[in-house]
C-alpha cells in the first residue's frame, strides 16, 4: 500500500490557501506497534513544506529521504527549513539523504554555505552539535535508486527544459505503485516510468486559460509544462489507473473542480484525482 499526500498544491504564484509544490509517499510500517518503521518520501520542498507536513502529523525527522524533480525555486524554496530542523529536531546522528538529478549537490552545498552563520551560532550553543547538517545528496538520473528501504524506487528523464535535467519518480510497495512526474511535457522517460502504475501525480498548468494572459512571462510557461489533456493523455498511454493532478496554474477556484477533470478525462478513461492541501489518496490495500 501506498498513501500519497498533497501537501502543498501551489505553484510559484504566492497563494493564501495552497503551499508551494510538495508530495508526500508513505507506506506502512510492517508493524503497527512500530510506527517510525513506516517510509515517508518527500517529493519536492516547496513552500510552507513544513507546515503542511505538521498538518499531516509528520515532521522533518520522519522523513526517509527527500526527492527533488528539479531544481526550479518553487520546488526547493524550502529546502533549506528541511536541512535545517531535520538536524536541530534529531537527537541521535540522522543524516538527511536528498535525491535529486544533476546539480542538487551544488545546491545544497550552497544552502549549506549561506546558513554558515546560523550553523555556527548553533554549534556554538548546542554542545550536541558539533558539526553542520549532514546529508547525503544522491544524484540520479535514469534507473533503479538503492536507499536501502522496503519501498522500492526507480527514475527517469522528464522533459523540463530548459530546466535540465529534471527527473520523475516511481516508488512501489506492497503491490501498490506511483509515479510522480514533477513538472514536464509527455515524453519517453516518463511513459516509461508510468508504464502499468495504480497512480500518475503529475503538475499542470491550464494552458487554455495562460494563453489568453498578455503577459509574455507567463506566456513562457506553457512550452515546459503538461495541461490537463496532455498529462490525461500519459496517464492513458501508461494504463495508469488514478491521475493525481496538482501544482495548479492558475489556483484551482472552489466549484471548478469539474472543469479540470473534464480536460484530463478527454484522452484518459481512469480516475481523476484533485483537491486542496492534505488532499490523500490510498493505493492499494495491503
Ligand atoms: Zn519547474
Amino acid at each position: 500500500m501506498l498513501t500519497v499526500t498533497l501537501l502543498g498544491t501551489g505553484s510559484p504564484m504566492p497563494s493564501a490557501d495552497r503551499a508551494g509544490p510538495a508530495t508526500l509517499v508513505s507506506a506502512p510500517s510492517p508493524d503497527p506497534e512500530k510506527p517510525e518503521l513506516a517510509e515517508h518520501f518527500l517529493i519536492d520542498a516547496g513552500r510552507g513544506v513544513l507546515m503542511r507536513l505538521a498538518a499531516a502529523g509528520l515532521g522533518a525527522p520522519n522523513l526517509t529521504a527527500v526527492l527533488l524533480t528539479h531544481l526550479h525555486s518553487d520546488h526547493i524554496t524550502d529546502l533549506n527549513d528541511v536541512i535545517t530542523t531535520r538536524w536541530i529536531m534529531t537527537f541521535e546522528p540522522s543524516p538527511l539523504t536528498i535525491v535529486g538529478p544533476v546539480g542538487t549537490r551544488s545546491v545544497v552545498d550552497a544552502l549549506l554555505a549561506s546558513l554558515e552563520p546560523d550553523i555556527g551560532y548553533r554549534v556554538a550553543h548546542h554542545e550536541d552539535l558539533d558539526g553542520p547538517p549532514p546529508v547525503n545528496v544522491i544524484e540520479v538520473s535514469d534507473g533503479a535508486i538503492d536507499l536501502g528501504t522496503a519501498t522500492i524506487i526507480g527514475c527517469a528523464p522528464t522533459d523540463h527544459k530548459p530546466v535540465e535535467p529534471s527527473v520523475g519518480f516511481r516508488f512501489a510497495h506492497g503491490g501498490a505503485s506511483v509515479v510522480t512526474a514533477g513538472d514536464t511535457v509527455p515524453c519517453e522517460g516518463l511513459d516509461r516510468l508510468c508504464e502499468g502504475v495504480d497512480a500518475l501525480v503529475h503538475t499542470v498548468i491550464r494552458k487554455d486559460i495562460i494563453e489568453n494572459v498578455p503577459l509574455q512571462r507567463m506566456q513562457d510557461t506553457l512550452d515546459y509544462h503538461s495541461s490537463p489533456t496532455e498529462a490525461g493523455e500519459t496517464a492513458q498511454r501508461g494504463g495508469v489507473g488514478t491521475l493525481v493532478l496538482t501544482h495548479y496554474v492558475p489556483p484551482l477556484l472552489p466549484g471548478h473542480e469539474d472543469d479540470w477533470r473534464q480536460l484530463a478525462a478527454k484522452g484518459f478513461t481512469g480516475i481523476v484525482e484533485m483537491g486542496d492541501d492534505l488532499h490523500q489518496i490510498t493505493i492499494g490495500s495491503n
